[in-house]
């Protein structure tokens, strides 16, 4: 293991878990009306943008001796012309240490699922794909300004499992303007028909600058207020609880052992790697993250500039801060023993109080251990740090 990665915290930090990769491709066909993620849409940036993130895979050549995830999102990757894309996994494999059982995904768009996608993916070691379904309603996927319909995301889900991706996973949306409960359980059976292993399901929200937040500010569109938000989201967790998936995490749902492991890590505080505009890496007390533009990234690497735009040092309490914020976020919660190690505070002494107050208003439960969210916590996890 790479001393660097582990020594940061002088606590023994992370000994425990490899760090994992994100390598983030900024590209999409056409922009979606809700999204707020920087990609763009000139596709004859891509030759330059791969040249640029070898040159940046190159410098952190050293970073950690190994990972154990590899992820590989967006934008839409699965925009890369295929042999480019296969040659990308193959130099992260020539650059890096990747475990023999990583988990390898790559974030699909189902209008881009063929059979030469999935056979190049299978043959470069992909065993985990995500698909960006976000709704079985033509109608809902056509005001999102989606590029699929639901026809080709079932073709794309069956598709892949033929090729032998042995874990699918597929991104939904809920909350969508004009959407009740009854529409959205409509399309999570058509998705858990489909048998993936994984599901994420996202409630929309506004971005500054989309379309969509163009046409809520001119009043043309009404979201879900706060009850029906509530509601969607219990049904989801009913529901697919009734179906095998556990809800380990807000917005996540697996069938046993199929949760994320490389999202996992974001959650446990576990160190990762990020490279590619905008991307974040953390060595677990030092965060950086690179510049947002497409260009000024390719020019910097271009020019032998490291397109870091920041590094942030975390104090003690900011660490502390941060793993109850991710761990309330997780069915799992908060380890006790772990978070006594780690950040050098014994919550059942420090924050009695604390603890016995979210305890008495039904929203955390200890067991086993473990400081954990109730179902009622989890929906409004990301305060329960704060209140
Ligand atoms: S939602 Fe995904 S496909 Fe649509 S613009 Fe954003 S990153 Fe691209």
């Amino acid at each position: 293991m790479n001393g660097r990665v582990f020594q940061t915290a002088g606590t023994g930090l992370f000994l425990d878990e490899l760090p994992g990769l994100y390598i983030h491709i900024p590209f999409c066909v056409r922009k979606c009306a809700y999204c707020g993620f920087y990609s763009v849409t000139d596709r004859s940036l891509i030759p330059d943008y791969l040249a640029a993130l070898r040159r940046e895979m190159a410098l952190y050549r050293e970073w950690a001796a190994s990972f154990d995830t590899l992820y590989i999102g967006g934008g839409t990757p699965s925009v890369l012309p295929t042999e480019e894309l296969e040659e990308l996994i193959t130099g992260i494999h020539g650059t890096f240490a990747i475990s023999i059982d990583a988990e390898i995904t790559v974030e699909t768009n189902p209008a881009d699922i063929d059979s030469g996608l999935l056979t190049a993916l299978c043959h470069a070691g992909v065993n985990r794909l995500n698909i960006g379904i976000q709704s079985f309603d033509d109608g809902i996927l056509a005001f999102l300004g989606r590029r699929h319909d639901q026809e080709q995301a079932v073709a794309a889900v069956k598709a892949a499992r033929s090729a032998g991706i042995e874990n699918i996973g597929i991104d939904l949306i809920y909350g969508i303007p004009g959407q009740d409960v009854d529409a959205w359980l409509a399309t999570l059976r058509k998705a858990v028909a489909l048998n993936p292993d994984h599901l994420s399901c996202y409630q929309l929200t506004l971005e500054e600058g989309t379309p969509l937040a163009k046409q809520f500010r001119r009043g043309e569109v009404v979201l879900p207020d706060d009850s029906l938000q509530a509601d969607f989201f219990c049904n989801t967790s009913d529901f697919l609880e009734d179906n095998g998936y556990v809800h380990y995490e807000i917005s996540n749902f697996a069938r046993p052992g199929r949760e994320s492991r490389h999202n996992r890590k974001y959650w446990n505080h576990a160190p990762y790697l990020g490279l590619g505009p905008a991307a974040h890496s953390f060595s677990g007390r030092e965060r950086r993250w690179n510049r947002r533009a497409v260009n000024t990234y390719i020019d910097d690497l271009a020019s032998g500039r490291t397109p870091v735009e920041s590094t942030e040092i975390l104090s003690d309490e900011q660490l502390r801060l941060e793993a109850l914020f991710l761990g309330f976020r997780t069915r799992r919660g908060i380890c006790l023993q772990t978070f006594k190690i780690r950040y050098g505070q014994d919550l059942l002494t420090d924050k009695r109080d604390w603890i016995e107050r979210l305890s008495g208003e039904g929203l955390v439960e200890i067991r086993d251990g473990f400081l954990r969210p109730t179902r009622a916590g989890m929906a409004v996890a990301d305060s329960l740090a704060l209140i």
